[in-house]
């Protein structure tokens, strides 16, 4: 069941404005596609029992709402501070330390071992998403850093700290981190996503940690550092996803650059056939107010101009106050925004030197062809998704219908932009797929008598090879 028809989707981040049952189907009708759950806060538990409510819930509605865990990352902060806040005026010098304790005025604790090390004079230290920027002018090389404040302002508790200009040596997975995906890796999560990679090789030491545990997630990369804006082909290559994680991209890099950046990734993921997902501050007034600003409606409706997968939510539905009615306006945004783009000119190019081009061909081909044809639908069966992320990156007119046996492949390609997923699990012959998925569309009001359908498949059946046939129909 797809309740809201916008093709690009919505991930909502589940916290304590929308962690009930009754709240997530509310969403789920309004129009989330995925549901995040944020390890940066709530317990084990807390995280878990959400999973069930939503794995229920997709039961109860016939839905293949997806789910994805994402790790915090080393997302640096300081401490608790005195009276919860230290003033700061231009030129103040501060001292950061990596031995823990209550921050005064002369002295702050943040949580890198490593900083005095790593850091170097010149560089800049930003805190509060960049609210405080201080400029570091001596460094002990082992526990202490002088910083220098340029601006006046009030450093707050635990607030995050950017380190744009430092090559910072922490792993991007964290001790935290590895509990953590302890923990997701023994649940049915169908997205991990990784903050702050900085090149392919982050990616890597996570799949090899959840391949050796045999489970089927998929990844996210989080672009968030000037490095990963850098190493940006090789990471989109390595991952299964991207997301664009604005806000911290947006202090770790000259804030002016985030749109440009963001156009540029959305092209290269939908060139590569990697879903991509825009984050952070996309309907941000909406957590006090009940309708968006301007700049906002504005935001959503370019990011699905752009091509964006999926756009996300985080405060607006995790602890803002008004989480339905902000995916509500998010949606009617998108099917006015989606009127209104032709991917006519910018399709991906297929690449023959691919191991996939054969199989890449067929999918093109299928998506031209129902173009061609004025087809209503475009059906793939698929046991690696491979079908639906390719069939989808061509951005076809026509519904992307995709057929698997897994529930929880389903739900990973829930988040891939069009595709719209049914549950499948006989096994027979070609002929036989064709006209079961043809009825299971028309059951479902997809198709109707009379109209085209082109379907994707796989000959011999029974090989369960890439995509290589392509069928036309006609609705009977
Ligand atoms: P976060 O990631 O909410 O986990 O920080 C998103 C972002 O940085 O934009
Ligand atoms: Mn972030």
């Amino acid at each position: 069941m797809k309740i809201a028809n916008h093709r690009t989707k919505i991930v909502a981040t589940i916290g304590p404005a929308s962690s009930s049952s009754s709240q997530l189907k509310a969403l789920i009708k309004a129009g989330v596609d995925l549901f995040r759950l944020n390890f940066s806060h709530g317990t084990h538990e807390e995280h878990k029992a959400v999973l069930q409510k939503i794995l229920a819930l997709n039961k109860e509605l016939n839905t293949h709402i997806g789910i994805l865990a994402d790790l915090q990352g080393p997302k640096l902060r300081v401490g608790v501070v005195q009276d919860g806040g230290i003033p700061l005026e231009e030129g103040q010098v501060i001292t950061f330390t990596n031995e823990e304790g209550i921050g005064n005025a002369q002295k702050v604790y943040m949580s890198y071992v490593d900083f005095a090390k790593d850091v170097k004079v010149g560089e800049r230290v930003l805190c509060d998403d960049g609210k405080i920027v201080f400029e570091v002018i001596a460094t002990d090389g082992v526990s202490t850093v002088q910083l220098k404040a340029l601006y006046p302002g009030i450093l707050y508790s635990n607030k995050g700290v950017n380190l744009p200009d430092t090559d910072v040596s922490l792993p991007c997975l964290t001790e935290k981190d590895l509990r953590d995906l302890d923990f997701i890796l023994t649940l049915p999560v169908n997205w991990i996503a990784l903050s702050f990679v900085r090149s392919a090789d982050d990616i890597h030491a996570l799949r090899s940690i959840i391949d050796s545990r045999g489970h089927r997630a998929k990844i996210i990369s989080k672009v968030e550092k000037p490095q990963a804006v850098k190493n940006i082909k090789s990471i989109i290559k390595a991952s299964n996803a991207i997301m664009i994680a604005r806000g911290d991209l947006g202090v770790e890099v000259p804030i002016h650059l985030v749109p440009t950046i963001q156009k540029d990734i959305i092209r290269k993921c939908i060139q590569w056939a990697r879903p991509v997902i825009v984050a952070t501050q996309m309907m941000e007034s909406m957590m006090t107010n009940p309708s968006p600003s301007r700049a906002e409606v504005t935001d959503v409706a370019n990011a699905v101009l752009d091509g964006a997968d999926a756009v996300m939510l985080s405060g607006e539905t995790s602890v803002g106050k008004h989480p339905l009615e902000t995916v509500r306006a998010m949606n009617r945004i998108m099917k006015e925004a989606e009127k209104h783009y032709s991917w006519r000119d910018k399709r991906p190019k297929i690449n023959r030197k691919s191991s996939t081009f054969l199989s890449d061909i067929m999918c093109v081909t299928a998506a031209e062809t129902a173009e061609k044809v004025r087809a209503v639908a475009i059906c793939g069966l698929t046991v690696s998704g491979y079908t639906a992320f390719r069939v989808s990156s061509y951005r076809p007119d026509a519904q992307i219908c995709i057929f698997s046996s897994s529930s929880e492949l389903l739900g990973t390609l829930n988040l891939v932009w069009g595709v719209r997923c049914f549950l499948y699990d006989k096994f027979t012959t070609t002929d036989g797929t064709i006209e079961d998925t043809i009825s299971i569309l028309k059951e479902n009001h997809v198709v109707q008598v009379g109209e085209i359908v082109v379907n994707t498949g796989s000959m011999p059946i029974e090989k369960r090879f890439r995509t290589n046939m392509m069928k036309i129909s006609v609705v009977e």
